[in-house]
């Protein structure tokens, strides 16, 4: 028995691998498992077996059964010729399947390239908490109370208690921050001068949403810190920036601004990249465009975090990632950052 039903295997192995069409594979199925077929005449004859066989014998029957449906009903699915030989229905001249790979989303691009600019110039990326106090965000920072960018439309504050300022000893109200320039506090509590800091992260503004607004975006702190760090350094520095983020010809230009946490204070422009400074609709005719803040680190901010001003000078300064992809790929709305629109993302 056990040696009639393996013959009956290999025949019926031999038969489907000559098969090359599909009335042929009917053919081969009504002759074996037909309704007279040689596999079902052998389970009809199961019963014959020695009764101690019969078990066994049933259960290959079965096997060898189940195993040629399963290739009949591949065969019939497909209505495809069966190849011969490649029962197993692998084909493998067919060309793969395509996949796309993934990229950097273009504000981490962004974010990569200035990193990069400032890595060359010796700085080192950090980083700090998006929830914060009022503290960091705003008094460590010479930001007085009375400030109007305290007030609840300008900054999320948080519905959780406030929390105590370890040094000071006062108590702060929670907020998600609204600038990076936080984490120079942070980082200037804990180390030592000199320091050559970068920044990047999130910020939370209650910004109506519009082309130019959004209620999250992202920053890019800088903080330089050292003995006789002066004015100059400040411009060096980020007009060398601009040259290699915007093209060597792009020029620069320093605007007297006010920022309570440095002082003096300015407003960088770098000539429009788009019209090369002779005016566009970009920059308003004006063919500059304003891409930073800056300024010498004012000298309370060094006394909030320890440091002596007569001992101690610094540069600080911060950017705005969305402003600067608009501008570098001529992006015309900041929503579409956030979109995840594939057709958007894959020109990056
Ligand atoms: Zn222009």
């Amino acid at each position: 028995m056990k040696e009639k039903i393996q013959k009956l295997e290999q025949e019926i192995k031999e038969a489907l691998s000559s098969v090359r069409t599909q009335e042929e594979l009917e053919a081969v199925r009504i002759k074996y498992i037909g309704r007279k077929g040689a596999l079902t005449e052998m389970i009809k004859s199961i019963k014959d077996a020695p009764p101690e066989d019969r078990p066994y014998v049933g259960k290959m029957i079965n096997v060898l059964k189940a195993s040629i449906e399963g290739r009949f009903k591949q065969g019939s699915a497909s209505g495809a010729p069966v190849p011969a030989g490649k029962p197993s229905g692998i084909d493998s001249s067919l060309p793969g399947a395509k996949f796309d790979l993934g990229s950097k989303h273009p504000l981490t691009q962004a974010i990569d390239e200035i990193c990069d600019v400032f890595l060359g110039l010796g700085f080192r990326i950090v980083e700090g908490p998006e929830i914060e106090t009022e503290y960091y965000n705003f008094t460590a920072l010479n930001i007085p109370d009375d400030h109007p960018s305290r007030e609840t439309f300008h900054t999320f504050f948080l519905d959780v208690a406030a929390e105590r300022h370890e040094r000071t000893g006062t108590d702060h109200k929670a907020l998600l921050r609204s600038q990076t320039s936080t984490v120079q506090i942070r980082i200037m509590e804990k180390e030592e001068p000199p320091l050559q800091i970068i920044a990047p992260g999130k910020v939370f503004r209650p910004d109506a949403t519009d082309a130019s607004h959004s209620f999250m975006f992202h920053q890019i702190e800088g903080l330089m810190v050292n003995k006789n760090i002066k004015f100059s350094d400040l411009k060096g520095i980020l007009d060398l920036f601009c040259k290699e983020m915007f093209g060597k010809s792009t020029e620069t230009r320093f605007r007297p601004h006010f920022f309570p946490f440095t002082e003096p204070s300015v407003e960088v422009d770098v000539s429009c990249m788009i019209c090369k400074g002779k005016g566009c609709r970009v920059c308003g005719r004006k063919g500059w465009l304003e891409i930073l803040g800056a300024g010498m680190v004012n000298p309370k901010v060094f006394e909030a975090v320890g440091y002596s001003p007569d001992k101690w000078t610094g540069f600080a300064f911060g950017m705005g990632v969305e402003r600067i992809a608009m501008l570098k790929w001529g992006i015309g709305d900041i929503r579409i950052f956030y979109e995840n629109d594939l057709r958007f993302l894959k020109q990056f």
